[in-house]
């Protein structure tokens, strides 16, 4: 039942990348894909018309920032995120135990669930797994998270041991409370529900999380604390880990991973679903992605250049304006300049995803894999 939920089309044969559908309540998606991170159901500096522009086709919200502001019932009122943003593609949540752990609000975690406190409020709350299925019910989202035990990369061996035994308590709590909250809803209205795969750098630990949260039998699996900080190498070991449990016929999503060398990779190896605040982050400093590795176009090389971002683009940033005006808009840090090179940036990934696909129907993924990877080598 819950795998026709995603379907594999193509398998490319010199490595583990595939192109797959991923069917939701608001409509499939064809994998690989990137979403844009519109934490408050915005992307910082982009409109919905602006993804509609970039033929983006999915979005990550953050369940728990929302849940305290604007709060899950206004939410609910306006009829969704997707209503609420005016956003017909399709919306990921992520529960938010990324944020909860951030050290101005956490005040300590238990079995039970995340103690934590409302940078709003002021107020003390108590986040439990069942609490936060019921936030991303409420927000109508098409696809949630579990709530998971967030470790850091500095954080020890015993402290992500630890993290890894909360997670998988809690996927399991998530998974139960996630079945009895949607009993009556029809099979296509029913959100997706994915189980994220935690334990650092360390092998065995990644091991463990796996074989924990594959038992539970989730629709997806989501790959979480790496993009951290971590090699590249580190970070593709894990991936390739993890992949050997995890069914073939389940999707697979890394959190977090945004650079350009790094989806190639990871796609190489079975990765189907991407999110990342990278490129939005990269362009309001002025790191831009092109065809030809990156650009600084803060720099006084781009001054009196008064060609596009990328001459290969066809956005329509790349159409009109000139780096030398992006480069002045973002020195005076004039939020049109923010809002053009986000745009240009989101739009790289989401045709770089494209020609991904493109490259694998036609078998030659790999050596597009190697160019990619070798342009964007380094993870900053
Ligand atoms: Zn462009």
């Amino acid at each position: 039942m819950a795998d026709n939920i995603f379907s594999i089309k193509t398998k490319d044969k010199a490595t583990k990348a595939r192109i797959g559908v991923l069917r939701t309540k608001s409509g499939e998606i064809e994998t690989p894909f990137f979403m844009p991170v519109a934490t408050k159901t915005v992307v910082k500096h982009v409109t919905t018309e602006n993804l509609e522009g970039m033929r983006a086709k999915a979005i990550i919200c953050n369940a728990f920032v929302l849940s305290m502001r604007p709060g899950v019932e206004l939410i609910e009122k306006a009829g969704g995120i997707g209503k609420f943003m005016d956003w017909k593609g399709i919306v990921f949540t992520d529960s938010g135990g990324f944020q909860m752990y951030s050290p101005s609000l956490y005040e300590g975690s238990t079995d039970e669930g995340v103690k934590f406190r409302n940078p709003f409020s002021g107020e003390e709350l108590f986040m439990t797994p069942e609490k936060n299925m019921e936030i991303q019910v409420g927000l109508g989202s098409d696809v949630a998270m579990c709530l998971d035990s967030m470790p850091l990369l500095e954080n020890s061996k015993e402290e992500i041991e630890e993290a890894i035994r909360k997670t998988a308590i809690w996927a399991g709590r998530c998974i139960g409370h996630h079945k009895i909250i949607q009993k009556d809803i029809p099979k296509e209205k029913k959100q997706i529900l994915f189980g994220i795969i935690q334990g650092g750098v360390y092998e065995d630990l990644r091991k463990i999380s796996s074989k924990y949260l594959v038992d539970l039998d989730f629709e997806g699996y989501s790959i979480g604390g790496l993009a951290l900080g971590e090699t590249r190498e580190q970070e593709m070991r894990m991936i390739e880990i993890v992949k050997k449990f995890i069914p073939e016929n389940k999707p697979v999503y890394l959190m977090g991973a945004g650079n350009p060398g790094e989806l190639v990779e990871a796609i190489s190896r079975g990765v189907d679903i991407f999110d990342s605040r990278f490129p939005t982050k990269n362009a309001r400093t002025g790191t831009i992605f092109t065809w030809k590795g990156r650009l600084n176009v803060r720099g006084e090389k781009c001054k009196e250049e008064f060609a596009p971002l990328d001459e290969d683009c066809d956005c329509f940033v790349c159409k009109r304006y000139t780096r030398a005006y992006i480069r002045h808009l973002l020195k005076h840090r004039e939020g049109v300049g923010f809002q053009l090179a986000s745009y240009h940036n989101l739009y790289f990934l989401q045709r770089l995803m494209d020609k991904c696909k493109e490259e694998i129907r036609k078998g030659t993924f790999d050596s597009f894999r190697k160019k990619i990877a070798e342009l964007y080598a380094d993870s900053e």
